[in-house]
């Protein structure tokens, strides 16, 4: 019997600290509500902030680990595994379609996962089923150029397969409030993640592509870029935008998560 694909949105996910993993407060009930509204997605791909690497790369492996890509966190996050496998043949269909873009992309057989990938996956899909491919974030990639990558991988979403850029909306590690000392997000957060919010609302894609020289404290709200640059995977491969969720953790860690349909 003939079953026909539903089309799945794109998603940017602020992943947050790989202590989410344990505890994800409130945005775990967001994780839940997105899985329970979605059709079940027939493979993942994920573009994480924690894989960069000077080429654009697919994982092709078969089985990949879970790589706990982080140190001086409790034992008990180090025992987390997410066993979902990956899907060869449809990582190098990718590199196919890409190419076919003109976008060069090689094949790795041999990186494990980094938590960018499993740690929302993990409470998205608990049952870790789902196949998984993650691309990687080319070192001197512009918001354009991941934006193209995802406008050219957009056709997958009709074949029930969710893309998903997992970074960061905000990201200044040095200026997070650890011992819960701030009352609310500092206005330089606020302020900048209420302009992606205003410019994604009103289709300013060229607006938010040029969002270094156009955000206000860009460069204090991403002191480098790879946490913010998912989110223009998500943007290429889909079109219309909702806030699924948005809060701030640690006084300017912005926790959101967008939905293009
Ligand atoms: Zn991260």
């Amino acid at each position: 019997m003939e079953t026909t694909q539903q089309t799945l949105p794109s998603l940017f996910i602020s992943h947050g600290s790989p202590m989410l993993a344990l505890d994800p407060g409130q945005v775990g009930a967001a994780f839940q509500r997105i899985s329970h509204n979605l059709p079940r997605p027939k493979a993942i791909i994920v573009m994480s902030a924690h894989w960069q690497s000077s080429r654009l790369e697919v994982s092709t492996q078969q089985q990949p680990d879970t790589w706990h890509d982080f140190g001086g966190f409790p034992d008990a996050l180090y025992q987390l595994r997410y066993p979902a496998p990956g899907a060869p043949h449809l990582a190098e269909r990718l590199i196919t379609i890409l190419g076919d873009k003109g976008i060069a992309a090689t094949p790795n057989s041999i990186r494990p996962r980094d938590h960018g990938v499993w740690m929302p996956l993990l409470h998205l899909y608990p049952e870790a089923d789902i196949p998984v491919i993650q691309l990687s974030l080319p070192h001197r990639a512009t918001a354009h150029d991941i934006y193209a990558i995802g406008l050219t991988l957009q056709g997958l979403r009709n074949e029930q397969i969710l893309l998903i850029g997992s970074g960061s909306i905000t990201h200044n590690l040095a200026e997070l409030d650890w011992r819960g000392e701030l009352d609310g997000p500092p206005e330089w957060a606020s302020a900048f993640k209420n302009w992606v919010i205003n410019t994604l609302a009103s289709d300013g894609v060229d607006q938010a592509l040029d969002w270094v020289r156009q955000a206000p404290y860009a460069l204090r709200n991403h002191p480098t870029d790879e946490h913010f640059l998912p989110l223009f995977f998500a943007l290429g491969a889909g079109q219309r935008f909702s806030v699924i969720h948005s809060s701030f953790a640690m006084g300017s860690l912005g926790m959101d998560i967008y939905r293009f349909d």
